[in-house]
């Protein structure tokens, strides 16, 4: 389990900030993780934003919701830029399905993390193709923590770190289905590839 840093001593006072990433495949506990983390900092009544890109309406409009309904409220928004305006004077600021943000989301949480943020990041580290996931690389060189979390695999029970998905779709975003995916290791992920040729 992750452990907080233990930030400044004695006489501390400057606000120091740092950035988190918990990174996964589907069904790894990503944003359970996240809301783990965030749920802590707010029962410590720090200043917590959440926020989520505008275009995963998979559930309701305002909540981080994990598969298993731990609910948190969020704010949906378009680019990661919005962040600086809306979370700079957070103690806290958490990121979920921050795969779907654009380039700009590992400089705008180094600037958050520069200017005394703590910031955590959850997302899908791979596509359904196994490739890095849009900012998630950048994201996670820049952060001091990253966290990869593991789920199972459907077919033989091993660690899975991939998101095979069963559909047809070649869209790399597929929203709200989640029905169409299942959570491979490395082996039958490659399997279930070549069986699709
Ligand atoms: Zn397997």
């Amino acid at each position: 389990m992750f452990i907080e840093p233990r930030v400044g001593g004695a006489g501390h006072t400057v606000k120091r900030g740092w950035i988190e990433v918990i990174c996964g495949s589907m069904f790894s506990g990503k944003t359970e993780e996240l809301i783990r983390r965030l749920n802590r900092a707010k029962i410590a009544k720090q200043n917590v934003e959440i926020f989520k890109p505008a275009l995963d309406k998979r559930y309701h409009d305002e909540d981080v919701v994990s598969h298993n309904a731990n609910a948190i409220r969020s704010t949906p928004i378009d680019f990661a830029q919005d962040m600086l305006l809306l979370g700079g004077s957070c103690d806290v600021v958490g990121i979920d399905e921050a795969q779907f943000f654009d380039d700009g989301l590992a400089e705008v949480c180094v600037k958050l993390a520069n200017s005394g943020v703590r910031v955590i990041a959850a997302g899908l580290d791979m596509d359904y193709l196994g490739n890095p996931f849009g900012p998630m690389p950048a994201l996670m060189a820049v952060a001091e923590y990253v966290t990869k979390v593991h789920a199972i695999c459907v077919q033989c029970g091993d660690i899975a770190t991939y998101s095979y998905r069963s559909a047809a779709s070649e869209q790399q975003v597929l929203l709200g289905e989640t029905d169409s995916y299942e959570a491979r290791c490395r082996h039958c992920f490659q399997e279930g590839l070549k069986n699709k040729k």
